[in-house]
């Protein structure tokens, strides 16, 4: 089918050995069933979850035997420096990380995350950060995905993939130019314990923002200091709440308005309702005014406070984690 002068590897091991002399490979972290920890750093050498005890191989469900060596939850790693290093190693993708640097919007209207406040805000409160344009500017989104989307098998996985804003609005969410960092094993969701599979990720994004990393860049043909911060992340509602760290149903289900959510509870319904959208309005609208219109109420209060970074990181910094699925959740 190819024609006969064709490069393409002619197996899947020579494509894995390719990827490793451009250091493009993966790293396999085994973990535990009950989403507990990962068996690497002080648990590396462990056969079993120093929490809930359950074998870190395999168990033969016939004899109840450990299949010994074959790890019985695997998290796939993908390294995100390396292939960062990568980036700056080819001329094209390096001129295309600049163009944020020269493509500011001159009409006020936002064409890129470039244009945005939060952009701003990253230039405001760490200028030296925004002082070299190569440095990274991350979106991180995580999703579960059901392979070959195929519905009825309940089995799921769970991506992390990483979006590179530096690119021209065109390419930040092409395909190669986003990278798929971490898959994280089903059947069932992580819920919160996302956070013992996103480790590893953390740690490199850390390094990356605290001292970055010796980078040899293409286009001027020198090493530079490569920094990276993470804008924000993208997910549906329910991960939201794993990844942000807040309360995504019941009473205070909206992020944004916190404890000032306003909610109320159909008894017969058996459910929460969330109202008080005049809130919002201008003082004189005169929905606000039109009680027999809505709930039988006028509405007289203003729109909530919304929460700053500092009141959130506040409220959640002595809260303690503790990971890994319950006995009930085990059965469900
Ligand atoms: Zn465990
Ligand atoms: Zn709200």
């Amino acid at each position: 089918m190819l024609p006969q002068e064709n490069i393409l590897p002619k197996s899947l091991q020579e494509v894995k050995k390719l990827l490793k002399e451009y250091e493009l490979h993966y790293e396999k972290i085994h973990a535990c069933v009950n989403d507990c920890c990962l068996f690497r750093k002080e648990n590396e050498a462990l056969d079993a979850c120093p929490k809930c005890k359950s074998s870190r191989w395999k168990v033969s469900e016939s004899n109840k035997e450990t299949k010994k060596r074959i790890p019985a939850k695997i998290l796939r790693y993908f390294p995100i420096i390396p292939r960062f290093k990568r980036m700056y190693g080819s001329l094209e993708i390096a001129k295309n990380l600049l163009w944020h640097s020269s493509h500011l919007s001159q009409d006020g209207k936002i064409r890129h995350p470039v244009d945005s406040i939060a952009w701003d805000l990253v230039n405001h409160k760490w200028p030296e950060f925004a002082l070299e344009p190569r440095n990274l500017r991350l979106g991180l989104s995580a999703d579960g995905f059901n392979h070959f989307r195929d519905f009825s098998s309940p089995y799921s996985c769970w991506s992390v993939m990483l979006v590179t804003y530096n690119f021209p609005p065109w390419l930040c969410f092409k395909e190669d130019s986003m990278m798929l960092t971490l898959l994280i094993p089903g059947p069932k969701q992580p819920g919160n314990d996302i956070d013992v599979y996103l480790q590893p990720f953390i740690e490199d994004l850390m390094k990356l923002w605290k001292d970055g990393v010796v980078v040899f860049d293409t286009a001027t043909q020198s090493i530079f200091n490569l920094r990276a911060i993470l804008l924000w992340t993208i997910n549906d509602f329910a991960p939201y709440g794993n990844l942000a760290g807040c309360f995504t149903k019941g009473n205070f289900a909206c992020p944004i308005c916190g404890v000032n959510t306003c909610s109320t509870w159909l008894t017969s319904s058996k459910k929460t309702v969330y109202m008080g959208h005049r809130r919002f309005l201008e003082r004189d609208h005169i929905f606000r005014d039109k009680s027999t219109w809505f709930d039988g109420t006028c509405e007289e209060r203003g729109r909530p406070e919304v929460m700053t970074g500092y009141d959130v990181a506040n409220a959640v910094k002595n809260i303690k984690n503790d990971w890994g699925k319950k006995e009930k959740e085990r059965e469900m």
